[in-house]
């Protein structure tokens, strides 16, 4: 149904308008916190920021080790199909090499037989099968020097030592069949007929294959990409000055984390050229060979660096002028409200005699008038005026009147004390007080204490003897219905007039709870 809605958001609108209220109220009382909070929303402001940017810097970091991982595997399953297929041609090599009928062949034919296209490969330095005594039987490339003995190789002692070695993959050498030239060795084990040692196939792998492997990963400037087998042995790097292939990493502190794990991904500093990277790396499967690429770090983040000192800048910046202006608005704020508090207590005041004004005495009458109804409490107002006061001023002049009437108010405020109590100066040499929770007779014992304090006043008293004295008008109601504030007042004030009337210096009281107050108190 519509009208309980349209209700509900009435009183939702009338309390966000309260709680608006009650905010502006508070800030209004507190014109400093306008700029603590100014401050507090830039300080979250900055403070957001800052983990926005740290936020960014950390996906940076992941991003790129996701690239360098992707790459690492891009390299890896290249190496990893290449020694699949070598390992192809070796096994066919071996078999060959095995089958009795293979040295019957005429050498064209046990070539072709021998060697597949795979050896043929540009990577391929060459193919052999080397017999027992190391030296070479069969070569895919026709010219090859019969007296070269690689009898002292590390593979083909390996395979002469052990039948269980499979493939093997050696470290790099210089080759003796081909001028010298850096490669590694992909070999396996022939046997004879009796199972006894016979010989070894082997693929010589240029080293540049390698090479151009790493030169081919682009990762930055100053990004690094290593391939290196399980002992440390750097087959190829890029940068390519930095370490050669065939020398070692295995003296590094971060070798043996990748020898342990199959992969992973850390920061380092590099020992070589002391650039901060992000290393990724993996392990070739099948292969004792490892993958590591490695983006410097700083590349990584300089895209992010850039954006977050904008950013930092501008947060700064902005906060900074944000900080200021609150502090601005809320001295400013702080300023008017001083100037108010100084005109209201300015508008409120008797300039000559410090008391409240009219306007005052009125509004409060008011309060307390309604207060006492409520509490069902009486109060009572005093009419205060100053007697023959005309003749003063023409005897004494204007000015020592106005101090007479200055030492008289402080008289009055000095007798009334109470925190609720209003004194204020009516008009001329007039003054009012009006005594909240005062019985008759506690407002006829403050009226004659003002009384008493005005004759005994010395700056009162003049040369001539003559002195200033007050009368006073006192009356006393519990408020009713149909009653007003302003009749309490005139109430007063007609005592007063019966206190002039009776010889002046005295109070007078009226008959307000059925008995009499009014009193000759004149000593
Ligand atoms: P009484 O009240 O005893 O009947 O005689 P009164 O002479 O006091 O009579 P009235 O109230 O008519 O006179 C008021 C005089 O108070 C008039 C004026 O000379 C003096 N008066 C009023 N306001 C001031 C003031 O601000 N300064 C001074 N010096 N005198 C004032
Ligand atoms: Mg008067
Ligand atoms: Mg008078």
């Amino acid at each position: 149904m519509s009208p309980p809605r349209f209700s509900l958001r009435r009183r939702a609108q009338r309390s966000v308008g309260k709680t608006a209220a009650r905010v502006s109220r508070y800030f209004g009382n507190h014109p400093l916190f306008a700029g603590v909070a100014g401050t507090l929303v830039a300080l979250a402001m900055a403070a957001l920021t800052l983990a926005t940017l740290g936020d960014g810097r950390a996906d940076a970091i992941e991003h790129a080790k996701e690239n360098a991982q992707n790459l690492v595997s891009i390299v890896s399953s290249d190496l990893a199909r290449n020694v699949e297929i070598d390992d192809l041609s070796l096994r066919s090599m071996v078999d060959g090499a095995q089958d009795p009928v293979t040295r019957t062949l005429a050498p064209a034919i046990r070539r072709s037989v021998l060697f597949d296209r795979a050896t043929t490969a540009a990577y391929v330095g060459g193919a052999y099968v080397l017999g027992a005594d190391g030296r070479v039987v069969d070569s895919q490339n026709t010219e090859v020097d019969a007296d070269v003995s690689l009898a002292d190789r590390e593979y083909f002692v390996a395979h002469q030592r052990d039948a269980g070695v499979g493939l093997y993959f050696s470290h790099p050498f210089e080759s003796r069949l081909r001028e010298g030239k850096h490669s590694v060795a992909l070999s396996r084990r022939i046997n004879d007929a009796s199972g006894q040692f016979a010989g070894v196939a082997l693929l010589a792998i240029r080293i540049e294959y390698f090479q151009n492997l790493v030169e081919r990963i682009n990762n930055g400037a100053q990004g690094s990409v290593t391939i290196l087998m399980d002992d440390g042995t750097i087959l190829a790097r890029k940068p390519f000055a930095l370490r050669a292939p065939g020398s070692s990493l295995a003296g590094s502190s971060t070798f043996r984390v990748m020898v342990d794990h199959d992969a992973g991904s850390y920061v380092a500093v590099s020992q070589l050229d002391g650039v901060r990277r992000l290393y990724a790396y993996a392990h070739v499967p099948g292969t004792p060979l490892i993958v590591v690429v490695a983006p410097a770090v700083d590349e990584v983040l300089a895209p992010w660096r850039h954006r977050s000192r904008l950013a930092g800048v501008l947060t700064l910046a902005f906060g900074a002028v944000f900080v200021m202006v609150s502090w601005l608005l809320a001295f400013a704020l702080r300023g008017k409200l001083r100037a108010e508090a100084a005109l209201i207590r300015l508008a409120a005041t008797d300039p000559l005699t410090g008391l409240s004004n009219r306007r005052v005495l009125d509004h409060r009458l008011d309060e307390e008038w309604r207060r006492a109804r409520r509490t069902g409490q009486p109060i009572s107002a005093l009419f205060i005026d100053i007697d023959h006061f005309k003749q003063f001023n023409d005897v004494h002049g204007h000015a020592d009147g106005d101090a007479a009437l200055a030492a008289v108010a402080d008289c009055i405020s000095s007798a009334v004390r109470r925190s609720v109590d209003v004194v204020a100066r009516y008009g001329g040499e007039e003054f009012a007080a009006i005594l909240p929770d005062t019985s008759a007779e506690g407002a006829f014992a403050v009226a004659e204490t003002i009384r008493g304090a005005v004759q005994r006043r010395e700056v009162l008293e003049r040369a001539d003897a003559s002195r200033v004295t007050v009368s006073i008008g006192c009356a006393t109601r519990v408020p009713t219905q149909g009653e007003q504030a302003f009749d309490l007042l005139a109430a007063a004030d007609r005592q007063l007039y019966a206190a002039k009337a009776a010889g002046r210096n005295r109070v007078e009281a009226a008959a307000g709870s059925g008995r009499s107050m009014a009193r000759d108190s004149q000593a």
